[in-house]
């Protein structure tokens, strides 16, 4: 009797060391979601037709090995060069995803994109975009984050008309096509647009630990040298975090 209650008691510490572990070893879905990745022939910018700053951010991810979500503007693909196209390419086979980030980016007036605009010129823009994303890259899109993250019911409406598109990132109103909301939680990788603080980032993110996944909205063409070391900083805390770094469609796929 007295072996059995030992047994017991030693039954009921292994299950609870195990859960423990499992508990601590728990990682973190997190999505780097980097916007207006666009083409320009402007001579400011890289030989990939990109900012300077978008290649270092890239290839500083590629050596830490961490997958990230690219926003792609469309406009402009149509006169992109294949050593651009080369670069992205590559950026998609190294596991990166590409999502759809509007058309033109235009604001006119208070009214972005896919905000106030009708049905036919909104569905005109993203089938557009969708197209020269698309063949533009080789890449199937299925997650969508738009300009200003606005968006009105009428937007809901055009996405209906893709039922690929399945990952909605910040969107307001619920995915069609039985697709996933991400949800913003507050996201504060920057504190303001293109300004990063990784002290400001810690308070956030200890605040944010028991969320299901973190979305974290980045714009690489804003950064300098201060921001990027910013975001280097930040990404390391992530890592002592337990984060797991995971495409927006990735998150879907596994969620489904
Ligand atoms: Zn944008």
């Amino acid at each position: 009797m007295q072996l059995r209650k030992f047994s017991l008691k030693l039954l009921f510490a292994i299950s609870l060391f195990y859960i423990l572990m499992v508990e601590a070893t728990a990682q973190l879905p997190v999505i780097i979601k980097l916007d207006d990745l666009k083409y320009s022939d402007d001579a400011k910018m890289s030989k990939y037709g990109v900012s300077h700053s978008w290649v270092s951010i890239m290839l500083y991810l590629k050596q830490k090995d961490i997958k990230a979500s690219l926003g792609v503007v469309a406009m402009g693909l149509e006169n992109s060069t294949p050593r651009h196209r080369k670069w992205v390419k590559e950026l998609i086979r190294d596991g990166h995803e590409i999502w759809h980030h509007g058309y033109s980016h235009a604001k006119n007036g208070k009214a972005g994109e896919y905000h106030g605009h009708s049905f036919f010129d909104q569905k005109e823009s993203f089938g557009k975009a969708l197209t020269l994303i698309e063949s533009t890259y080789d890449t199937i899109v299925v997650s969508v984050g738009t300009p200003f993250n606005q968006n009105d019911n009428t937007f809901l409406k055009v996405l209906e008309s893709y039922p690929q598109i399945k990952v909605c990132i910040f969107i307001k109103g619920q995915c069609p096509n039985r697709g996933m909301n991400l949800k913003r939680f507050g996201s504060k990788l920057e504190y303001k647009v293109g300004e990063i603080d990784a002290a400001l980032f810690s308070k956030y993110l200890e605040k944010n630990l028991h969320r299901p996944y973190l979305v974290l909205q980045g714009h690489p063409s804003h950064w300098n040298n201060k921001d990027k070391n910013e975001f280097k900083k930040i990404l390391d805390m992530l890592i002592k975090n337990n984060a797991r770094f995971i495409t927006a469609e990735e998150y879907y796929l596994r969620r489904k």
